[in-house]
């Protein structure tokens, strides 16, 4: 891998994505879940009391974040997403109600992808620039989707540790379920299912790919989801992974739009 300079002369770029699925996380999993409060109380939780815990901590290290909000979410808790946008975060789009798009009906993709970001400029008054697919996943039409709506970037494949451009110019910023909290901490009751782990062992893992790409020089693109890292326990363990990642030299810390502008005039 060539050395990246990033900006200010930075060796590595920290970003920090926040999904915001709320219960659409679960409605989309089994719209049967809209008759089980309990099963959709776990992903309110995210935008009741995550959210705010983690502003609170992102304003202790003065640092600004990307929000990915689904469209539906947005509807449901506009106080919450205007909040975000005020205090100067990022808002991206993440679907309408976090629906996983399906090759074979690109028009309902396109009719879902609309409907999101229409909610989100009703919310904040801005369009989003930045797409994050549910569960990362997408089909041969979102890309051109993307560069039709004039996004300026993607957070969804895995096949670099630095941003790339797409043809057409769409900056992709890579990510990895690696850096992700889900898989460490998505428990349902139903299969399947993962074991809960302990954030200690996550904190573990996190840092040890954080020294990796600033050795090499990458970008370090982590997502968590309020709902999941939103518990206390583990929002200390965050605070501890951001204090130690801002501690060391030549760190840029940035919201992903920022990101994908600097790699975008750097590499034109
Ligand atoms: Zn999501």
């Amino acid at each position: 891998m060539k050395t990246i300079t990033w900006k200010g002369g930075a060796r590595c770029a920290v970003s920090l994505g926040i999904d915001v699925d709320g219960e659409s996380l679960w409605l989309s999993r089994d719209p049967e879940n809209a008759r089980r409060p309990g099963v959709l109380s776990q992903g309110a939780y995210g935008p009741k009391v995550g959210v705010p815990l983690l502003l609170d901590l992102l304003e202790r290290f003065a640092m600004r974040a990307t929000f990915f909000v689904p469209g539906w979410v947005a509807e449901q808790y506009p106080d919450v997403v205007e909040r975000i946008h005020r205090m100067g975060h990022e808002v991206g789009h993440h679907g309408y109600q976090h629906e996983w798009p399906d090759p074979d009906r690109p028009d309902e993709e396109e009719a879902n992808f609309l409907k999101g970001m229409a909610a989100l400029e009703r919310v904040t008054g801005e369009r989003p620039i930045g797409f994050r697919s549910p569960a990362w996943e997408l089909t041969p039409r979102t890309l051109p989707l993307l560069r039709e709506h004039g996004f300026a970037y993607s957070s969804n494949l895995m096949d670099d540790l630095a941003p790339y451009v797409h043809p057409e110019g769409l900056v992709e910023l890579p990510v990895q379920w690696l850096l992700d909290d889900a898989p460490y901490f998505m428990f349902q009751t139903r299969p399947p299912s993962r074991p809960i782990w302990p954030a200690e062992l996550v904190e573990k893992a996190w840092l040890e790919e954080f020294h990796g790409l600033y050795g090499l020089g990458g970008h370090f693109n982590l997502t968590v989801h309020p709902q999941f890292i939103g518990r206390p326990g583990r929002l200390r363990m965050l605070e501890r992974v951001l204090s130690t990642v801002l501690s060391y030299p030549d760190v840029w810390v940035a919201p992903l739009r920022d990101v994908a502008r600097y790699w975008k005039e750097a590499h034109e």
